[in-house]
C-alpha cells in the first residue's frame, strides 16, 4: 500500500504568511556562508540537506489522504487538500466514468470543505461512493454546498454521488482493502478507519481524545490498532498545556500517540491534524519531544522499534 497525504492539518488551513516566510530564508541565507550560491546543483543539495522544516514546510490544508495498492484507490476525508488531490488526479491518467470511494471519519467542515473543489465530481459518468458510519451524510454534503455557503450545489455535480451508511465496527470489503471502523470520542463523533490489504495494515485515527488514561479509555484502542504497520493518530497539540486549556475538544498528543502505540504494537506512528496554531517549528518540536518521550520509555526489544513521523502535506508513505 501506498499512503500519500495531501492534507494534515485540523480545524481550519492555515496557509503561511510571510513572517513565518521570512524567517525561514533568513535562517537558510544565514547558514550558507559556505554554499556557492551561483551553482545551482550546490544550492539544491544545500535545501536538500538542511533540516526539516527549514527549506519546506508542513502544509496547511485540512485531512484528505489516498491509499494506493496497484490500481486500487481509496480516499479519507475531503478536506481542503483534496483540491489538489483532484487536480494531480486529472493530470495522471484518471479516466471520467471511473469509480471513486471515499471513507468518511466525520463530517466537521475541515474534512469535508475540499469535496466542492474536487475536479473529478464534476467529470460526466464518475461514480462517486461515499462511505461513512454518520447517519444522514448525504444532507451533511448537501448543506455545505447550499447556495448560502457556495455557489454551485451538489446536485450540479455531473458525477454520480453515492453515499453508504455503515454500521458501528462493520467489516466490509472494497476492492483488495477491507477495512474496520471503531468510534472515537469526539464531539459529533469521529470513525477510525483500520484498512487492510496484501497482510499490510493502515489506521487512521483522527479527531479523538482519550480522556482519562485508563484501562476502561484505552484498551478497546490499544485492541484496534493492534499490530498496525501504520497508525496515523490525531497528535494536534503541540503542548501540554494546549492539552489541558482545551480539554473536550476532542483532539489529542504526540506523548499519548506514543503510548498507545506502544502498547498496540504499532510499527510505525504518524503524528496528524496539526493545530493551525502550531507553526512549522512548533510542530518539529513536538516530534522531536515524541521521540524524547519515546527514549526515555527505555523499552526492551522489540517495543523499542516503534518508528515516529510528522506528517506533512505531499508526504508519501510506502507500506
Ligand atoms: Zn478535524
Ligand atoms: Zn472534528
Amino acid at each position: 500500500m501506498r499512503v500519500t497525504f495531501w492534507g494534515t492539518r485540523g480545524s481550519i488551513p492555515k496557509p503561511m504568511v510571510t513572517d513565518e516566510f521570512r524567517i525561514k530564508v533568513k535562517r537558510l541565507l544565514m547558514n550558507a556562508q559556505n554554499v556557492n550560491l551561483s551553482d545551482e546543483a550546490a544550492v539544491d543539495n544545500y535545501l536538500d540537506n538542511s533540516p526539516f522544516p527549514d527549506a519546506t514546510t508542513f502544509g496547511g490544508n485540512t485531512p484528505c489522504l489516498e491509499i494506493n495498492e496497484g490500481e486500487h484507490q481509496i480516499i479519507l476525508d475531503c478536506g481542503s487538500g483534496m483540491r489538489n488531490l483532484g487536480h494531480y488526479m486529472m493530470n495522471s491518467g484518471f479516466t471520467p466514468g471511473g469509480r471513486i470511494d471515499i471513507l468518511q471519519t466525520h463530517t466537521h467542515w475541515d474534512h469535508i470543505i475540499g469535496f466542492p473543489f474536487f475536479v473529478p465530481a464534476y467529470t460526466k459518468n464518475t461514480e462517486i461512493h461515499i462511505h461513512g458510519v454518520h447517519s444522514n451524510l448525504r444532507e451533511r454534503f448537501e448543506q455545505q454546498m447550499d447556495l448560502i455557503h457556495f455557489p454551485i450545489t451538489m446536485n450540479e455535480m455531473a458525477s454520480q454521488i453515492t453515499f453508504h451508511q455503515l454500521t458501528e465496527e462493520e467489516e466490509f470489503t472494497l476492492g483488495p482493502f477491507s477495512i474496520k471502523n471503531k468510534g472515537l470520542i469526539h464531539p459529533g463523533g469521529s470513525y477510525a478507519y483500520r484498512i487492510a490489504a496484501e497482510e499490510k495494515t493502515v489506521i487512521l485515527a483522527t479527531d479523538g481524545e482519550y480522556k482519562e488514561p485508563s484501562d476502561e479509555i484505552f484498551m478497546p484502542y490499544i485492541n484496534f490498532f493492534k499490530d498496525a504497520d501504520v497508525l496515523i493518530f490525531d497528535a494536534m497539540y503541540a503542548s501540554l498545556m494546549k492539552t489541558i486549556e482545551r480539554e473536550n475538544f476532542g483532539h489529542s498528543t504526540a506523548a499519548i500517540g506514543v503510548g498507545i502505540a506502544i502498547n498496540a504494537g504499532v510499527k510505525k506512528l504518524v503524528l496528524f491534524h496539526h493545530d493551525p496554531e502550531s507553526s512549522d517549528t512548533d510542530i518539529a518540536n513536538s516530534f522531536f519531544k515524541a521521540k524524547q518521550y519515546l527514549g526515555s520509555r527505555n523499552l526492551p526489544p522489540p517495543n523499542n522499534s516503534l518508528e515516529i513521523v510528522t506528517a506533512f502535506d505531499s508526504l508519501e508513505i510506502d507500506v
